[in-house]
């Protein structure tokens, strides 16, 4: 058996691997890499335990720290792994720190790098996770997208076509293959907010506590704020508090939160994967930003996208509130076996020279 790494950094990654890598194991000896980015039980070892993913063979501990120290810190711990497991190829899924040093410390060796969640695009270069992106494409040997216009992307960037392929959105899997568990008889809105550019930007925490406020002033529904412990440290930071009506509560596990977003009435996010999933149930959802790579997503109406402006987050609540949505159906399906499709064929000449 041909051995590859699978590479995990954080809390979404284990959640859409988690059918890839049950797949992997029966073609490949697949050794499992957790950069130790998330640590906390409630953020790492639940959704392994939720999605039957098995305990990986090596977690790196890089836990959290600046941009610079993580990728540093996880260059470092990962080569080792390199050296000492030697793999043939290398899957890293996403844009977060922890991808973007697996694919440094591979790229470095020449080993040949697969990245999932290939050509999504913000265009928005203040996001950390845009240039993550741009970095990991370029760099990964193959690119395996979502949906056509990914690649389109990589093509438009000078990418070889012949290194990019489309399968469709693994979540779908994911989200097909749970079954939940969450009931609430009241209704309420779900808010999940921890992406730098809200977090780390005082004036846009503020804006969006202001847009929470006021959203519970006009429609008196209990409001389920997810708080990261990202967002509580920069909120008492700014010694910001939470508004009227508004509940914190700590991160769920994945079968509680996917029933909540089922069971919401609006769910108001930063998140790439929630705006996905409440798109697959029907869940009206606002994105709470000013730039989506999602734009599928904006196109098909399953989402609206608010800008920083107080008032436009509002208009874009009450218009997501007040329309029927279809769940998405261009997700695609098989796609954990088209992935190992594309790893095992012979089309893939995987050398060191490969052709860019
Ligand atoms: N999620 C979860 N519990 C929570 C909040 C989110 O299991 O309390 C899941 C959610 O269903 C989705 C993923 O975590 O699958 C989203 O993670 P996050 O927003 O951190 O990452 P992003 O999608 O922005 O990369």
């Amino acid at each position: 058996m041909r051995k590859i790494i699978t590479c995990i950094g954080i809390r979404p990654d284990i959640i859409r691997l988690s059918q890839i890598i049950k797949k992997l194991d029966k073609y490949f000896e697949n050794i499992i890499v957790d950069s130790g980015q998330h640590y906390d039980y409630n953020l790492n070892k639940i959704f392994y335990e939720q999605l039957g993913v098995r305990i990986p063979n090596y977690n790196l501990n890089i836990k959290s720290g600046t941009h610079a120290s993580q990728v540093a810190k996880l260059m470092i711990e990962f080569e080792k792994t390199l050296f000492e497991e030697k793999p043939e190829i290398v899957v890293v899924l996403g844009d977060n720190n922890s991808s973007l040093g697996f694919t440094l410390a591979t790229s470095k060796l020449n080993i040949p790098i697969v990245h999932i969640e290939a050509g999504m695009r913000s265009k928005n270069w203040i996001m950390p996770e845009e240039k993550n992106r741009v970095i990991i494409d370029h760099l990964a040997d193959l690119n395996i997208c979502y949906l056509p216009e990914h690649k389109e992307n990589l093509i438009r960037e000078g990418i070889n076509p012949r290194r990019c392929w489309v399968v469709g959105n693994p979540i779908i899997e994911v989200v097909q293959a749970v079954k939940t568990e969450f009931k609430q008889d009241t209704p309420f809105f779900l808010v999940t907010c921890h992406r730098a550019e809200n977090t780390e930007n005082e004036r846009n925490l503020i804006k969006i506590l202001k847009f929470l406020e006021e959203l519970y002033k006009r429609k008196d529904l209990e409001i389920k704020f997810i708080l990261m412990p990202k967002t509580k440290n920069m909120m008492e930071n700014f010694n910001l508090s939470f508004p009227e009506g508004i509940i914190p509560i700590s991160p769920q596990g994945f079968l509680e939160f996917l029933g909540m977003e089922k069971e919401a009435v609006l769910v108001l996010t930063d998140s790439g994967t929630v705006v996905e999933e409440c798109a697959i149930l029907g869940t009206p959802c606002i994105t709470i930003r000013e730039s989506t790579e999602r734009i599928d997503l904006i196109e098909h109406g399953a989402n609206v996208l608010t800008g920083m402006n107080v008032d436009h987050m509002l208009d874009a609540a009450e218009l997501a509130l007040s329309r029927k949505i279809e769940p998405v159906s261009h997700y695609g399906e098989n796609i954990s076996e088209k992935i190992c499709n594309i790893l095992i064929g012979n089309s893939l000449n995987f050398n060191k020279n490969l052709e860019r």
